[in-house]
């Protein structure tokens, strides 16, 4: 392959707009520039229209009502307002909120501010393959309990939670259930109402819309869910979330939302058929490699695979000029982080600072794909042919029965 390609498999950070979005949005910057609050002249009439019409566009999308779709500048404010906004909203119920080791950072961090504020959290561990043990979730349940949140599917590891077993869980026991969706919403089927999910927040990046715009579902009717606000002044989206709405990102959202209902079937299967190929060349071509997190529940386009012996970043920089995917290491201020979702899944430090994921996405191709593998499978080799480590293991040593001095 020519070395100026540049191949884009990180699609759970972000996807590339579709043009169809863009093209949709561009009017809305020029020829109807309106305030949607503006309720005294057409300019602001034709952009309350155009958010109306986003908004049936995005609730046709997971067949809820209308009026139960709230924007936000995105899904971290959407977790954030859930999260905050229930416990603020429910202080008379109860405290006690329960989540999963492996969410967002979104959920984890608003989940740490509800403790400052005098909250108790339960973060209840996943199993080996991500999904969480039912028992084990209905264990952490009291009396005081307020909210259940777990995230639909994992960004990192595509692994999809019970939803409707979680949902059930939560009606037997009068809880509310909120889901971090971003990574489902617009790639898979995902209906709230179905399922029991009276919360739940998304976001138009990750589902081929444009960047800074996202949503929170909030159930209106069997319950009618209410959260307090998080930002204040001139009570827009029925006083949950204020501030003059993004009208364009809005409009391109909500085209991204209907687009994703025409094609995400037929999107979602031609991705796991590459998402598979890609896979079935890495074990084929090369030795110790681990696929992490359940293969049977998962999201349709991503793929997280540790290279046994390899350090993820470092091969990241054999072909980082031509693949953009993300490792499995976290860059804080003072180190290089193994991923903690990964190591909630069980996976030591060595095996997950050689995680790589591999997000595909509407634009990815089967010459991508070809080409990916031929370039990761040349720098996993070119990694081990320099390794120490892999030529003792290949040797026989017992790697992992090593400990290693410190100094
Ligand atoms: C990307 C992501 C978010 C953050 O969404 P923003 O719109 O960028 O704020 C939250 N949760 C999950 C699971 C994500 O993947």
């Amino acid at each position: 392959m020519s070395n100026n390609k540049k191949i884009y498999l990180d699609n759970n950070s972000t996807t590339p707009c579709d043009p169809r979005v863009v093209d949709t949005m561009i009017p809305y910057f020029y020829e109807m520039p309106g305030n949607a609050a503006s309720r005294s002249h057409p300019f602001g009439w034709q952009a309350e229209e155009a958010v109306d019409y986003a908004r049936e566009q995005i609730a046709n999308l997971i067949e809820v009502d209308s009026k139960e779709v709230i924007f936000t500048s995105g899904a971290t404010e959407a977790d954030n307002l859930a999260i905050k906004g229930v416990f603020e909203m429910y202080a008379k119920k109860g405290n006690h909120i329960i989540t999963l080791t492996t969410e967002h950072k979104a959920v984890l961090d608003s989940c740490k501010k509800v403790e400052r504020m005098g909250g108790e959290v339960t973060y209840v561990e996943v199993e080996r393959d991500g999904l969480v043990d039912l028992k084990k979730l209905e264990a952490a349940i009291t009396d005081k309990t307020i909210l259940i949140s777990v995230m639909w599917a994992n960004n990192e590891t595509g692994v999809i939670q019970p939803m409707k077993e979680i949902g059930d869980l939560c009606a037997k026991h009068g809880v509310l259930f909120m889901s971090d969706a971003t990574q489902a919403v617009g790639k898979i089927p995902v209906n709230p109402k179905e399922v029991g999910v009276h919360l739940m927040a998304f976001t138009s990046h990750k589902m081929y819309g444009p960047k800074g715009v996202g949503a929170l579902f909030v159930n209106r009717k069997n319950p009618r869910v209410k959260v307090t606000s998080q930002i204040d002044g001139g009570g827009h989206e029925r006083g949950m979330r204020s501030g003059t709405l993004n009208v364009p990102g809005i409009v391109g959202f909500g085209k991204a939302a209907e687009i994703a209902k025409k094609e995400m079937k037929q999107d979602g299967e031609r991705l796991s058929k590459l998402r598979d190929k890609l896979e079935a060349a890495m074990k084929a071509k090369l030795e110790e490699v681990y696929v992490n997190g359940n293969v049977d529940s998962r999201m349709p386009h991503v793929t997280n695979i540790s290279f046994k012996h390899v350090e993820g970043e470092g091969l990241m920089m054999t072909f980082n000029q031509n693949i953009a995917v993300s490792s499995g290491s976290a860059c804080t201020s003072a180190s290089l982080e193994p991923s903690y979702v990964l190591i909630a899944l069980g996976l030591g430090d060595d095996l997950a600072h050689s995680s790589i994921r591999f997000s595909l996405g509407r634009f990815t191709t089967d010459e991508e794909i070809d080409d990916t593998i031929e370039l990761i499978s040349n720098g996993v080799n070119h990694m081990r042919d320099l390794s120490p480590i892999w030529e003792m293991y290949k040797e026989g040593v017992d790697i992992d029965a090593i400990e290693w001095s410190e100094h």
